[in-house]
């Protein structure tokens, strides 16, 4: 299910640091100076293990020795950065190879920062919690690019992508992947009539209960602009895309928000256009948008205030192999 912004400002969880040394002496003294200050420590021995332990579960900085036999902790930082999962976790050298050269590679391979051994504890924990502080910024930031700053739902950029990524999914698995285009009714009548300052009350409204009734963990409700929203449902069927179309056109016609000024109802009402398909190679992602924009405009043609899935001349291209149904 898509973040509203409550889910933001709640407080936040302790980080972890991943601790890289082929010598456990020297990881015993790490851990000993780091281990107060509400930091979750992880332990390594060898290069393999930390790149096991930073897939299954990336830590916010890694602390990594750079002599280590098997796989030294150049290497390990080059394979960190060659997988999506883990490139973007800040290591820091900690290494008795102190010259200026062995530095410059370290830095030059994306290291964030380098510190020589033996090393001056309170400067090791400053760096740490320096670096961990910028960690927390930059996550905080990369979720915020994905969010609507005015519904605190997903964004149109989180959209495309999600969308792009559930597409190859169900291309995978082959299984149904749907998209609910909605629409609030006579949007430019609310705004008219009662200001643009109520409209944005009025969006954040809306989302809320659309946002109550996209229950499926996989969904993702986002803003796709202005009045538009679109959840998109994976591994669902157009059965099961209708079922969700219609509890959330019920959803937001049970909040009760008045609209003084729409020939459907004097209250605010969605109309919604569903596209489902099992995604083929011979069709990309965003196809499915024009296909629930089209039904959201047989929607809005049969009143508003209704579902509408693909019509029948798409159903017709389905069964001709395009996929869509
Ligand atoms: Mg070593």
């Amino acid at each position: 299910m898509s973040t509203l912004r409550e889910e933001l400002v709640e407080p936040v969880s302790s980080q972890t640091v991943l601790l890289v040394d082929d010598v456990p002496a020297n990881l015993d003294v790490l851990l000993e100076h780091l281990q107060s200050g509400g930091i979750r420590l992880l332990a390594a021995t060898s290069g393999r293990e930390a790149l096991v332990l930073a897939q299954k579960n990336p830590p916010d900085l890694i602390l990594l020795d750079v002599m280590m036999p098997g796989m030294d902790g150049y290497e390990v930082l080059k394979r960190l950065k060659d997988d999506i999962a883990t490139r973007d976790i800040p290591v820091i050298f900690v290494t008795a190879m102190s010259d200026s050269v062995d530095e410059a590679k370290g830095l030059a391979l994306g290291a964030v920062d380098y510190i020589a051994k033996p090393f001056v504890v309170p400067v090791l924990k400053a760096r740490v919690k320096n670096h961990l502080e910028l960690k927390r910024k930059s996550d905080l930031l990369a979720k915020l690019a994905l969010l609507d700053g005015l519904t605190g739902i997903a964004n149109r950029r989180q959209l495309e992508l999600t969308l792009e990524l559930e597409w190859a999914r169900c291309l995978r698995n082959g299984c149904p992947l749907s998209v609910i285009m909605i629409d609030v009714d006579h949007f430019k009548a609310y705004n008219d009539h009662l200001g643009h300052g109520q409209g944005d009350e009025c969006l954040r409204a809306v989302a809320k209960a659309l946002h109550g009734a996209t229950r499926r963990a996989g969904d993702l409700l986002a803003r796709y602009g202005g009045e538009e929203f679109v959840v998109v449902l994976p591994s669902s069927s157009t059965e099961d895309a209708l079922q969700t179309a219609e509890a959330l056109r019920r959803c937001v016609l049970r909040q009760r928000l008045s609209h003084p000024n729409s020939p459907v109802s004097h209250l605010v009402t969605i109309s919604l256009g569903i596209a489902s398909a099992v995604p083929s190679k011979t069709r990309i992602a965003s196809h499915m948008m024009e296909v629930a924009d089209a039904a959201l405009y047989q929607a809005k043609k049969a009143g508003r205030n209704c579902v509408r899935r693909a019509g029948e001349e798409l159903e017709d291209a389905g069964s001709n192999g395009s996929g869509l149904r």
